[in-house]
């Protein structure tokens, strides 16, 4: 084929691959065949926020990749996406532009996904859902009445800043040092009754499993450790004032050096251990202040002596003091508090008077000299950190509640027949009050049970419970979706998914998934995965910086990415942050990659055509390639080596290292061809087979990186076809050695 000599054009190229991909439906999720191993990937859901930031084109970049490389192996992959669309950053964006959130959400929406089209990221299009559809959030409220049926969610009062120039509740992020971020008045804490999602019962499940998670990488195990805050020790049964009190402590050793016991205020039967009106009063006061966004330091936390006492397990009198502290330590139990050994229990120990001072400074720990023999009648024990978590907002733009509230039936559920309850989409929040309450048409509604005239709840479930099934709707078809979803025939196809690649900061929402995974397998709908879990698989990934800050428009350090793509092309920013850094590392992002990047696009794809070109003139002479067939030989090694690693790299997500390790291969293949010409002065035909066909190895190899360089080059060499693209997982045996007669074709 003869051809002007063309230049390396990233615009020209991945326009043309694009929409060959579009053409061919490259990316739709194919109904799997029997045997064929069914690879959901699952990255993460971004708020609509307007732009993709580097941290998801890093994500999508890693996402991507693998959900090619499995293509190419001749998996059935589906790559979902979809939008987490509700919440506070699409509510404060839309006040902002005075717009209703659902237009602000659509226009992200739009943009955000040309910007994903434009990176080549190859998600099923098809399937892109938004939280805030009425057919998602028809099952949000599905799985709230659920959930609430198996008494998993409960309502229960909390704190919350209330703002009362503006009426309304404010989320943390909105209290700057304790003022109002819309009129900077002074903000106060309320106690108001809010929905609740009750982790505990699966707490032991997750921990559990969490030992036993294969392809977890350490980032994304650590997260759920983390978050689950296991403490082990020993537990015993005191009695006192109050009855029988079991109480905790990590420091099995030294249990009998424990001094005082610390209740947390939240623990079952607090009440029992208060006999005094005032010190109740200080209770009720410390349950409304706001512990929740208190210190957690034992110095200036929350603390006060209950007045009872229990034996100890020498049988000395141990004072019961009060604190939140035991909270952010074990979860809502008690413990003991031993000043010789804790640090943290001598900085309490010193604010409370019944409590002996601590004058040792001999306590080092279980190992210490302080540490006495084992209490008789303590067990083994271990406490969680985690806890129960509020799931409720006075938020407008959110999934409404399916509750009703009638005078004599009280919070009565929606019947499902009756979902979705719908968020009027013409609301226009102003950061004031609660629109939602002040619209006669949504609250206003017949008691379902009674028929009495009834109030909608007109709180909505904050996004992080949408976020409990994000994972879900990817897998049902669109079509179906609002019929049918947590039942749906296709689940039992993609699920448990297959990889979650997210960033480091999404350990909570993960953790939380995988406990309302455990709660539907229980209740029916998910008992196909008796493991309770819904990634087979999970790497996070740390984010990405620029300057050594986080990026921000504030300090005006913010890397576009449609910028770069503009200058570069998709595949030099693709290459550049998945060779810049390992997942588990901070990318501080410079243009050093993005130069290597493009250099090397560049350096390839001009090396590979003049090859490719030059192949049909060069001379065969049976003497010269027998010459050299050892060198061939060699070449053939090292592409055998090479794919090895970059397979093995890419099968665990590491695509820094294969990116490297397809860098080191073309720089053998252009070795090969430096040490044939200083051995024989030219290539033979033969030579130069074995090289082209190492090349387009490599072009197979770059596919998952660069798709549309790579896709270029393998039509560039004559010996593909658009149709039959994208290639399969390349083999090196593809690579001829022989000297015989070279044939036209590999
Ligand atoms: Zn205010
Ligand atoms: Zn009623």
């Amino acid at each position: 084929m003869s051809k002007q000599k063309p230049n390396f054009d990233a615009e020209r190229t991945e326009g043309e691959r694009q929409a060959a991909w579009e053409r061919r439906g490259d990316f739709e999720a194919p109904r799997p065949a029997a045997g064929q191993a069914r690879v959901y990937v699952k990255p993460s859901s971004p708020f609509t926020s307007g732009n993709l930031h580097m941290g998801h084109v890093r994500d999508y970049s890693i996402g991507d990749a693998y959900a090619r490389f499995r293509r190419a192996r001749g998996d059935a992959v589906l790559l979902g996406f979809g939008f987490d669309a509700f919440g506070l950053p699409a509510e404060l964006a839309a006040i902002e532009r005075q717009e209703p959130p659902a237009d602000w959400v659509a226009q992200c929406g739009e943009r955000m996904l040309g910007q994903m089209k434009r990176l080549g990221f190859s998600f099923d299009y098809d399937r892109v859902f938004y939280s805030s559809d009425e057919s998602q959030y028809r099952w949000s409220q599905w799985l709230f009445l659920t959930l609430l049926e198996a008494d998993l969610i409960y309502r229960d009062d909390a704190t919350v800043d209330w703002c009362d120039t503006c009426q309304t509740t404010l989320a943390s992020i909105q209290v700057e040092d304790g003022r109002c971020w819309r009129c900077h008045n002074e903000v106060r804490l309320i106690r108001r009754p809010t929905w609740f999602l009750r982790i505990t019962p699966y707490l032991e499940e997750n921990d559990r499993n969490t030992e036993e998670l294969e392809n977890w990488d350490d980032l994304a195990l650590a997260t759920q450790r983390y978050i689950l805050g296991r403490s082990d020790g020993v537990e015993l049964d005191l009695e006192g004032d109050g009855g029988l009190l079991t109480v905790f402590s990590p420091h099995r050793a030294a249990a009998g050096l424990a001094s005082f016991v610390l209740l947390s205020p939240r623990h079952p039967d607090v009440d029992a251990w208060i006999a005094d009106s005032a010190v109740r009063e200080e209770l009720e006061q410390m349950r409304s202040g706001g512990w929740d966004r208190s210190a957690r330091d034992a110095r200036s936390v929350p603390v006060f002596d209950s007045g009872a006492s229990v034996a100890g397990p020498g049988g000395e009198q141990l004072p019961v003091l009060i604190s939140p502290l035991v909270d952010a330590r074990f979860g809502p139990t008690a413990a003991l508090g031993i000043p010789a050994v804790d640090e943290a229990d001598r900085d309490l120990a010193a604010r409370v008077e019944r409590v002996p001072t601590f004058a040792g400074d001999e306590g080092e720990g279980e190992d210490g000299e302080r540490a006495v023999a084992p209490v008789a009648g303590a067990r083994e024990a271990k406490r969680y950190r985690a806890n129960d978590f509020s799931i409720s907002r006075q938020r407008s733009w959110g999934t409404p509640i399916p509750v009703v509230y009638c005078e004599e039936c009280g919070a009565v559920p929606v019947p499902e027949a009756e979902l979705p309850v719908v968020l009027p989409r013409d609301i226009r929040p102003t950061g004031e009050g609660n629109p939602l309450a002040e619209r006669p048409d949504f609250v206003d509604v017949a008691c379902p049970e009674c028929g009495a005239a009834a109030k909608r709840e007109t709180d909505t479930l904050d996004c992080h419970f949408d976020a409990l099934w994000l994972w879900v709707p990817a897998a049902v078809p669109p079509a179906d979706r609002a019929e049918l979803m947590f039942e749906h025939p296709d689940l039992k196809e993609w699920l448990p998914a297959e990889r979650l690649v997210a960033g480091g900061d999404s350990g909570g929402f993960v953790f939380d998934q995988r406990i309302v995974t455990k709660a539907l397998r229980d209740i029916g709908p998910f008992a196909f995965m008796a493991e309770g879990e819904p990634f087979a698989g999970c790497l996070f990934h740390e984010m990405v910086i620029a300057d050594g800050r986080k990026m921000s428009k504030h300090l005006g350090n913010v890397v576009n990415p449609d910028e770069l793509v503009e200058q570069y092309g998709a595949d030099t920013v693709r290459l550049a942050i998945l060779y810049a850094a390992g997942p588990a590392k901070t990318l501080n992002w410079s243009d050093g990659a993005l130069r290597f990047a493009n250099r090397f696009l560049r350096n390839l794809w001009t090396y590979s055509q003049d090859r490719f070109a030059a192949l049909e003139e060069t001379p065969h002479d049976e003497e010269a390639a027998a010459d050299t067939e050892f060198m061939r030989d060699r070449l053939r090694k090292w592409c055998e080596n090479g794919l090895a690693r970059i397979t093995d790299d890419v099968e665990q997500l590491q695509m820094h290292k294969a990116v490297r390790n397809v860098t080191r291969l073309f720089e053998r293949i252009q070795d090969f061809e430096k040490r044939v010409v200083g051995r024989r002065g030219q290539l033979d035909r033969a030579d130069a087979e074995a090289q082209v066909a190492a090349l387009l190895l490599l072009a197979q190899a770059l596919a998952p990186f660069a798709p549309h360089t790579a896709e270029d080059l393998l039509l560039g060499s004559g010996r593909f076809e658009d149709a039959y693209l994208p290639a399969s997982w390349p083999d090196s045996a593809a690579i001829p050695v022989a000297a015989g007669t070279p044939s036209a074709s590999a």
